[in-house]
């Protein structure tokens, strides 16, 4: 790994996110041509530092080892919100507003063919549109020359894990394929 994605004053300041503990940056290999977005980190993420390692990040990289793909090497996972909000809630606008830009300079020093945008903030930060998950997940969208797909949050998927044929976890599984078969052909 030679790329170092340091943390910012501003967000360390966590304007807008009150006490802040700890920063969480990003996880997996910066070097990586897919980059996976979440909302914010949760208590686990701020424990350990790093995004997506608790419930949800397990469940998430269990669909993408599933898939075929070697969490480690093939990904960088980072997230809108790089301070935890209070009690878990939901990031304000303001929030999202401010954490934007950093999101932004990281997106181009990783440099990804794709992008994953997980769940609804995400999909709102960076497409800035107001469009229903359950509309846009699976659709491939040309965003500042890279591709993006959209695609549930494991916590919902955690919540609704009917395996049935059209079913979330079984549309998300299939994304995942998709998002396979992509970075294949753009190899
Ligand atoms: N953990 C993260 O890092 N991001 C999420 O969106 C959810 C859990």
């Amino acid at each position: 790994m030679t790329k170092y994605i340091p943390p910012d004053k501003d967000v360390a300041e966590g304007r807008g996110l009150g006490q802040i503990s700890k920063i969480v940056v990003g996880r997996g290999n910066p070097e990586a041509k897919i980059v996976i977005i979440g909302e914010a980190p949760g208590s686990k993420e701020e424990e350990i530092g790093k995004p997506f390692v608790g419930r949800s990040g397990k469940f998430l990289d269990q669909l993408l080892q599933n898939a075929g793909f070697d969490t480690r090497q093939d990904v960088y996972f980072c997230n809108v919100i790089k301070c935890r909000p209070p009690k878990n809630r939901r990031p304000t606008k303001t929030e999202i507003h401010e954490n934007l830009p950093w999101l932004l300079q990281q997106i181009k020093l990783v440099n990804p063919k794709i992008i994953v945008l997980v769940g609804a903030t995400a999909s709102e930060a960076i497409l800035k549109n107001k469009c229903q998950i359950s509309i846009i997940r699976g659709k491939w969208i040309d965003w500042e020359g890279r591709l993006v797909l959209p695609i549930f949050h494991p916590a919902y998927l955690l919540r609704n894990q009917s395996k049935e044929d059209g079913s979330p976890l079984s549309l998300t599984k299939s994304d995942f394929l998709k998002i396979k078969e992509k970075i294949d052909t753009l190899k």
